[in-house]
Parts: C-alpha cells; structure tokens; sequence
C-alpha cells in the first residue's frame, strides 16, 4: 500500500464516517487535485488520525464509499471474495425457499460495498454498478461470483452516465443468454423478468413484503387502485388475494403490455382488470367526475417525475398525492402510501400522512408498515440507506 492518496476529511463529518456511515460526501473534504475513478483513497481526520480505506468513485451526492476501517486490510480479490461470500451466506434461506427465486444477494453498503447491487433471478445474476469508479472493480466481483455460484448467466446494469441514468447497451456478461421474459417466483406468484431490455427488470424487488400483504390480508373483496403502477406488480397480488376487481395506471405505454404479461402468466384474466395508460392526476380527476372509489388504493409514486404539464417530487408534494387519493377512497377503505426517497425518513413520510388526513379533515388509522425486505441489507442506523417506507393507512371518516 504504498501510493495511496490520503485524504483529510472536514472535521464536521468524522463523527457520522467513525459511526458507520460509509458514503463520502463531496462536502466531507477539500481535495484538489484531481482522483481517478476507482482509486482506493485513504481517509483521516485533522489529526492524521485513520479513519478508513475506499475507493472514489462519483454517485450522487458522494464521491466514493469507504470499503474496510481496518487500516492494514487490503482491497484485493480475497476483500471482494470475503464480502460476496458472507453476503451470499445471509441469503442462505433464499435459495433453498422454492416459492421465491428471486431476490438480492448483495445491497450495496448494507453488504459492505457502496455502489454495487447484485440480483438473482432463478438462476441469473444481475450487478447493478452506480460508478465508475466501482466498475473499475468488476473482475475481482465476477470472479468471486465465479468461485462461489453456480449461474446460468451474468448480466449487468451500468448506471453511471453523467446523470446518473442507466447507459444503455447489451447487458449481457457471461454464461449462456437467457431466453427472457424468464418467469420467476414471489411466495409462489410469477413475475415475468427481462435482464436485458434497458435499466428495469420488470419488477422491484424491495417490495416483496408489501405485495404479500396486499395478497395475503388486505386484497379480499376490494375494488382495488394502483397508481404509478408500472407492470402492475402489486394489482397481481391484489387479484391473487381475491380483488373483486384492480385497476392500473401508469403513463408509460410499455405499461399495458406488460401488464398484461404479468397478469398472464399468473392465470388471471386481464379483461377482467382495468389497465389504463395515463397521468394519475388526470385519473383522479377522472375518477371524481366518474365517481368511482376504491377500497383499496396504492400510491407508490416515482421520486421525482417529469411530465410535459408538471413536476412532481415526493419530498414536496406527498400529501397532496395523498389527499387526492383520499377523495376516491370509500370510508374504512385502505390507502398504502409508499415512498422510496432516500432524501427523509419514516417520521417526516408519517408528517405528510398526518398533513393530508388534517387538511382534508378525514379521520384515520396507521394499521400496518413496512421497510426493506431481509435481503436488503442496510444500516439502519441512516435512513437514507434504508430508503423505502410503506404505510397502510385506513380512512376512518
Ligand atoms: N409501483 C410500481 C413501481 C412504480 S415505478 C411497482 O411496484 O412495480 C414508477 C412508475 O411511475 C413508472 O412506471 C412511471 O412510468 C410512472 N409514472 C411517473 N409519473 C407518472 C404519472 N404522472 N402518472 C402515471 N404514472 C407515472
């Protein structure tokens, strides 16, 4: 370890770094000359005193992740192999759990590497990098996933351009190609998954809790909404739980056909269902001209969107979504708010809830809540880290 740059970390962000906090902010120090993407850099504080060992590498707000605190350890293939395998190890009930096949073998720092994410499905892994700096890294990881797993292929998202966005090109690594849509398992529902057709997979893994129990306790005999409803993940498991009836809306036309899909390959008959490709806005005013309620409502809003007419952002505009959704919903009726905003935690989310019940004078109840799944390793020290915040709500009055 002989070249490697030290950096001094601003005295006001050593506390949260020695906590356990392992993403390096721009802010947390005055470095000048320039770094390369994915040079391990050595952070101290003002007194030179040791604080950790990372790489750099830009995401976001931060500009490369702390990787070990040990001061001697290594960042080589026995580091990425020892991380993968103990990462592999806490997902140990997942792969012998034949209802579910698809879940997250590696979380980023909650598994000791910020900046990579890896997914199974059935067989397939797919890594998610969020730097470059991090993908300077990629065959200390692919060999691990070569000593330690049996796969059928790799595949891999790069989602690092200058915006942060997905950079779109032929996911696949190694292995042999699948024939996708592959259809995996969620507690026994089918989910049609496509790793190579642009950033997204067909569904979001971190709300596999939340889908069991629309199915399982609150789907029966509703007439149930899903907004921002991308392949209709969650009206699968509405019409699974026994739904009277599910409506969808999303804006993106890729929507119906995969919603469709998704209903499909669970045997459910899709022209039972309303699958409706439009703003939600204008479905809420829609539904009031109509007067159509719902029992069940879910709001699972990007957290930020852009249409030609608006924007919306989950950290400003929240309870208004809220209050727009109380107004389709029928009295004891349920509304499961979800927001997967790093930028605030459960008790700002619980404030916008209160704020839209307050100002449309409606009585209500939380019932139920929910984080991150298992297999999303985080600290939960940080809230940003364990970002995504689900709360069912039942409208009293
Ligand atoms: N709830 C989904 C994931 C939602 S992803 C699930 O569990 O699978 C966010 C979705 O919101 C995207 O599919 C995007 O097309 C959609 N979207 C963004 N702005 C929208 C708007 N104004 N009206 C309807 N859909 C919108």
């Amino acid at each position: 370890m002989t070249n490697i740059r030290t950096l001094r970390i601003d005295p006001k962000y050593v506390p949260e770094l020695k906590r356990g906090y392992s993403l390096i902010l721009k802010d947390a120090t005055q470095h000048k000359e320039p770094l390369e993407e994915g040079e391990i850099i050595r952070l101290v504080d003002q007194h030179n005193r040791y604080i950790g060992t990372g790489y750099y590498g830009l995401q976001n707000k931060g500009i490369g992740w702390i990787l070990t605190t040990k001061e001697h350890e290594q960042i080589d293939q026995s580091f990425f192999n020892k991380k993968i395998k103990i990462a592999l190890s806490h997902r140990e009930e997942f792969f012998h759990n034949g209802e579910t096949t698809a879940f997250r073998i590696f979380n980023s720092e909650g598994d000791g590497i910020g900046g990579l994410t890896i997914d199974y499905f059935d067989g397939y892994y797919m890594a998610s990098w969020y730097s470059e700096g991090i993908y300077s890294f990629k065959e200390y990881i692919y060999n691990a996933l070569n000593e330690f797993v049996d796969y059928k292929a790799i595949y891999e998202k790069k989602r690092f351009d200058t915006k942060g966005q997905y950079v779109d090109q032929d996911d696949f690594v190694m292995g042999t190609a699948g024939d996708f849509p592959i259809i995996v398992k969620e507690n026994g529902m089918n989910f049609a998954i496509n790793l190579n057709d642009g950033a997204m997979t067909g569904i979001f893994l971190d709300q596999r809790d939340v889908r069991r129990a629309i199915r399982d306790r609150y789907a029966k005999g509703t007439n149930m909404l899903n907004t921002f409803s991308y392949t209709g993940a969650f009206s699968v498991a509405a019409a699974l739980g026994g739904a009277r009836k599910t409506t969808s809306v999303d804006l993106a036309k890729r929507s119906l056909a995969k919603t469709i899909e998704q209903f499909s390959v669970n045997g459910i008959d899709f022209e039972a269902q309303d699958i409706k490709v439009m703003d939600v806005f204008h479905y809420f005013k829609y539904a009031i001209r109509h007067e159509l309620k719902f029992d069940l409502v879910v709001l699972d809003p990007p957290s930020f969107a852009r249409t030609k007419k608006m924007t919306f952002s989950t950290a400003k505009d929240y309870p208004k979504l809220l209050a727009d959704a109380i107004a389709i919903t029928e009295k004891n009726g349920i509304i499961v708010a979800s927001t997967n905003n790093a930028s605030f935690g459960m008790k700002k989310f619980k404030s916008f809830i209160e704020q839209a019940f307050k100002e449309t004078n409606t009585k209500y109840k939380m019932i139920d809540q929910y984080g991150l799944p298992k297999d999303f390793r985080a600290n939960r020290d940080f809230p940003e880290f364990n970002y995504l915040k689900v709360v069912f709500i039942k409208k009293l009055s």
